[in-house]
């Protein structure tokens, strides 16, 4: 009795759920197709350790629903993904971040994450060379961020692709590294400019000796094959002085700034600058 009362209860839960998520598909959809402004993209910036000035800011898209309200990222994006979105809406963030970076100062870059359905798209390199040229910034200020589920299928066309994209100059950092799946080989099988290393090891790096090794281990990696290290999720003191002590070359993280929208830069760079 007891068990098939349970069945029944989570059939009509796993009902509800599909039918949310139907919901969100088709809102997702007539967002992305009929009300563009809903989507706006907001910046945290990148801090030198060494310096503490901004190296440059990150991209980060948010979704102002009517009704739902703010839908973060982490919800829609893969929605987004999964439906055949992502590509129109990476272009929408892609040419805004282009757009916005040139009101910047000219030595500050702009990070953009892009998703495993983006990089296989096969118009990737001619999308982000139009983004390019049509906001007119340099391509050495643009920098795009993959995850480690790109490489998965480290196929000649993954290749093919990461080095088609560099030779227009832009960089490419690996994203969220240490997490999922995580192997070294990716780091000597593509030149990439930097590592950014997932918030998991930075959150407890004050009581975890053995995170504070990991980190270690990563920036001494990334020093000796040129490549700049930024610890993710910065958010006290503490932590910006263990990631400094670790030889991070870069830091991100509410201690600095949350990710604010385009009017705010200006602002958020000042007081990050002055602190
Ligand atoms: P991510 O690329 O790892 O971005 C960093 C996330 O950490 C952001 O969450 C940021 O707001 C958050 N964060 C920054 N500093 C701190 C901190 O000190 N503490 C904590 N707890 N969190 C911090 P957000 O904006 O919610 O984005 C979540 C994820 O969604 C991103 O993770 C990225 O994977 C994805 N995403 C966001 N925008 C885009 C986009 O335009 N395109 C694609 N493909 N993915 C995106
Ligand atoms: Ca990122
Ligand atoms: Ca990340």
């Amino acid at each position: 009795q007891d068990g098939r009362g349970r069945v029944r209860f989570f059939k009509r839960e796993m009902g509800r759920q599909a039918q949310e998520r139907r919901q969100l598909e088709l809102d997702l959809r007539r967002a992305v197709l009929f009300a563009p402004q809903e989507f706006e993209v907001h910046y945290q910036p990148v801090i030198d350790v060494a310096t503490r000035s901004p190296t440059g800011l990150e991209a980060l898209l948010r979704w102002h629903h009517p009704e739902r309200g703010l839908v973060s990222p982490a919800d829609f994006i893969p929605v987004a993904e999964e439906i055949g979105l992502i590509v129109g809406l990476g272009e929408l963030v892609l040419r805004r971040a282009c757009a916005d970076a040139t009101r910047w100062s000219p030595t500050l870059r702009v990070a953009v994450n892009l998703s495993p359905a983006q990089f296989r798209d096969p118009r990737l390199v001619e999308t982000v060379a139009e983004a390019l040229s049509d906001s007119g910034l340099p391509p050495g200020r643009l920098e795009l961020e993959i995850t480690e589920g790109v490489l998965l299928r480290r196929t000649e066309a993954t290749m093919t692709t990461l080095h088609r994209l560099k030779s227009l100059g832009v960089r490419i950092a690996l994203d969220d590294f240490g997490t999922g799946y995580s192997s070294l080989s990716y780091l000597r099988s593509f030149p990439f400019d930097k590592v950014k290393i997932d918030r998991a090891f930075v959150r407890d790096i004050e009581t975890s000796s053995d995170d504070a090794a990991i980190v270690r281990a990563v920036t001494g990696l990334c020093e000796r094959l040129g490549m700049t290290s930024t610890a993710e999720g910065v958010e006290t003191e503490e932590q910006f002085r263990l990631v400094e002590a670790e030889r991070c070359t870069e830091a991100q993280g509410y201690l600095f700034s949350r990710p604010v929208p385009a009017s705010e830069v200006p602002e958020v760079l000042a007081l990050v600058t002055a602190s």
